[in-house]
């Protein structure tokens, strides 16, 4: 018979509460390093499993249609995926030509960036997609990753080859491009050409400046002045990433930027300065902020998508 002392009673009661699923060791959230992260996310915030038991999850994107819905694409999946609280999971496209990031238009209309087919797209309202971008001087594209629209209509899109077998198997492109793509007369410029793994990029609030992550072992995240007219200058490096690499990123109205991250989501102030952290149990690969009041931030992390409430709407 053992001795039945304080602590083995303890123990004792631990593993039956564990077994009977009454208690569960609660993971933290977050990781506040700074006063304003309480500008970021609530201490009690709660993180939300949207969807699991994918295989590698991207681009989210949201929209206000129909009652407000997610869109995230499974890249290796080869789907883009709907998901809405009041519809749950369906299939939005498939094939989807290895969809990687997603974004929409003034028109609501999606923009995607297709690994398979190494090319960027629009959907029109009738469904149908038309290429807008798939070579530059002549050559194929490597494997556009992820966009962003600004107000002017200018698609701005990064093409690391993180699509290509091994990265380099019929890699035409002998760089890694930041381009930028005038919809209305189809024009392709490259804006930035020194990126390793060029990867997600947003805008600032009022679009002065431009954020563009290097996934590669640099694991930081560029800052541009962008001019009038479409030119990006005096780039500096405005943070490093120190738990796996930066891929998609997203700022709230204050100017805060949200970046992925190997534990998470990391939050900078516009200074640069890290705010804190939104932890995940596994990798985020890219995020956006949705619902109405766009105060859920929705992150696609590997098999799965999680939601957070936020205290700062996002853009
Ligand atoms: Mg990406």
């Amino acid at each position: 018979m053992p001795r039945w002392t304080p602590t083995r009673r303890l123990l004792a009661a631990l593993l039956a509460a564990l077994a009977t699923g009454v208690l569960t060791m609660a993971e933290p959230t977050t990781l506040s390093e700074d006063p304003e992260f309480a500008r970021v996310v609530a201490p009690a915030a709660t993180l939300e499993t949207v969807a699991s038991g994918l295989r590698f999850t991207e681009g989210p994107v949201w929209s206000d249609e129909e009652g407000g819905f997610l869109l995230f694409s499974d890249i290796p999946g080869d789907r883009i995926y709907r998901w809405s609280a009041a519809g749950g999971l369906s299939v939005f496209r498939e094939p989807s030509h290895n969809a990687n990031g997603n974004t929409r238009d003034a028109a609501g209309r999606l923009l995607t960036c297709e690994h398979g087919s190494r090319r960027v797209t629009r959907t029109e309202r009738d469904g149908t997609a038309t290429t807008l971008a798939e070579r530059f001087q002549g050559k194929r594209l490597n494997s556009p990753n992820d966009i962003v629209v600004d107000r002017r209509g200018r698609l701005w899109f990064t093409d690391p080859p993180y699509g290509l077998q091994r990265q380099e198997v019929g890699k035409e492109l002998d760089k890694q491009h930041v381009f930028r793509l005038d919809a209305s007369d189809g024009s392709l410029v490259s804006v930035a050409e020194d990126f390793d793994r060029p990867n997600g990029l947003c805008f600032s609030p009022d679009e002065s400046l431009l954020y563009i992550a290097d996934s590669s072992s640099r694991r930081h995240v560029r800052v541009f002045s962008a001019t009038p007219d479409g030119a990006l200058v005096d780039g500096r490096v405005f943070c490093e990433i120190d738990k796996g690499v930066p891929d998609g990123m997203r700022v709230d109205r204050e100017g805060r930027l949200y970046s992925s991250a190997g534990d998470g989501v990391h939050v900078f102030a516009p200074d640069g300065r890290r705010l804190g952290k939104i932890l995940t149990p596994q990798g985020v690969a890219n995020l956006c902020f949705g619902g109405a009041d766009r105060r859920t931030l929705y992150m696609t992390a590997h098999s799965a998508v999680y939601a957070i409430r936020v205290e700062t709407p996002g853009i």
